[in-house]
């Protein structure tokens, strides 16, 4: 039979806006040491915004050249943005309403997809405008052969060092621009992140996302270590591997690219403002995307735990 103390405690996390799947999730949040957070949507608001974009020198659809300073800004915007309206990403959600908004009274509305691919944790490809393409990080387009030159390999550095996400664009089979993106820490991170610590847990950042961001977040938040450019399955790996330590550990994402991780960490925690199939792979789920909750989910199963003791 269930104890009654762990049905008292589901039901008071429901009155915290915590949703507890059942009172076995409060069993297995038994010794957590660590918690482990992504970066985007979890520890920042998952907002992004076009900060920048460039263009690679002279690259263009038309025979005309671009501006001086590099290529088409306006074409590269335009197959990115209408690219990546496929996609559920933050990063994407960023360039298609920059697109929307730079170009809505230019060129109507954006073009259509086909054959649209999500490659899971490196960015996007399909068909816009009869024209290939690809939308993603460094590696993504690698793997296609494209190189990055220099000029654009130094903005790329740049703009990591100053905590943002740079993501690259190639037109058929060629590097055709850079589109700059990034987005704020929640408010109310730092004081979580500072709650947890005084609970004596650990905290640990995991993102697939630039190992600069990724610094520049979790000092701007107090967060421990660092675990960056992690893929779906790295991070489902980085979990495994601080449970070999020893450790017993939490982890807290929103994403479809976090899902498996949260169902291999001892207890797995989503924001409610995040994907269903993040939720659906937690054992609880904080209503609001406010990271407190968190802190306070853990508090609620230690108090719940410490009366069935
Ligand atoms: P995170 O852990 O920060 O949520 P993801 O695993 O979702 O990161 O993505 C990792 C990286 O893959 C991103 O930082 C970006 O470079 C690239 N990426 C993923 N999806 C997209 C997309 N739709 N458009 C552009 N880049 C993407
Ligand atoms: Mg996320």
């Amino acid at each position: 039979a269930t104890p009654t103390a762990l049905l008292v405690g589901t039901g008071r996390g429901a009155q915290l806006g915590i949703l507890i799947r059942g009172p076995e999730v409060l069993e297995a949040s038994r010794g957590i040491d660590t918690v482990v957070l992504d970066k985007t949507g979890t520890v920042t608001t998952g907002a992004m915004k076009l900060a920048a974009m460039h263009s690679a020198r002279g690259w263009s659809l038309r025979n005309a050249a671009g501006d001086d300073d590099g290529g088409d800004d306006v074409e590269l915007l335009r197959l990115a943005g209408a690219l990546e309206s496929a996609s559920e990403h933050p990063i994407a959600r960023a360039v298609t309403n920059a697109a929307r908004e730079t170009l809505g009274s230019v060129a109507g509305k954006l073009p259509a997809v086909s054959d649209f691919s999500n490659h899971q944790g490196y960015g996007v490809s399909g068909i816009v405008s009869g024209h290939t393409v690809m939308v993603g990080r460094r590696d993504l387009l690698r793997q296609q052969g494209i190189e990055v030159p220099d000029d654009l390999a130094g903005l790329l550095a740049q703009a990591e060092s100053q905590g943002s996400t740079p993501v690259l664009v190639a037109v058929d089979g060629g590097l055709a621009g850079v589109l700059i993106v990034s987005d704020a820490v929640k408010e109310t991170s730092a004081e979580a992140i500072a709650r947890l610590g005084a609970m004596g847990l650990s905290t640990v950042l995991l993102t697939g996302d630039n190992s600069g961001a990724a610094h520049r977040v979790a000092a701007e938040v107090g967060i421990e270590e660092v675990i960056a450019e992690a893929l779906p399955k790295d991070k489902v790996a980085a979990i495994r591997a601080l449970q070999q330590q020893g450790r017993t550990v939490a982890m807290v994402g929103d994403g479809v690219n976090d899902a498996a991780a949260l169902a291999q960490a001892d207890l797995g925690i989503a924001m409610g403002t995040g994907t269903d199939v993040a939720i659906n792979a937690a054992g609880i789920t904080v209503m609001r995307g406010d990271l407190r909750a968190v802190a306070d989910s853990l508090a609620l199963s230690r108090r719940t735990l410490r009366v069935i003791r």
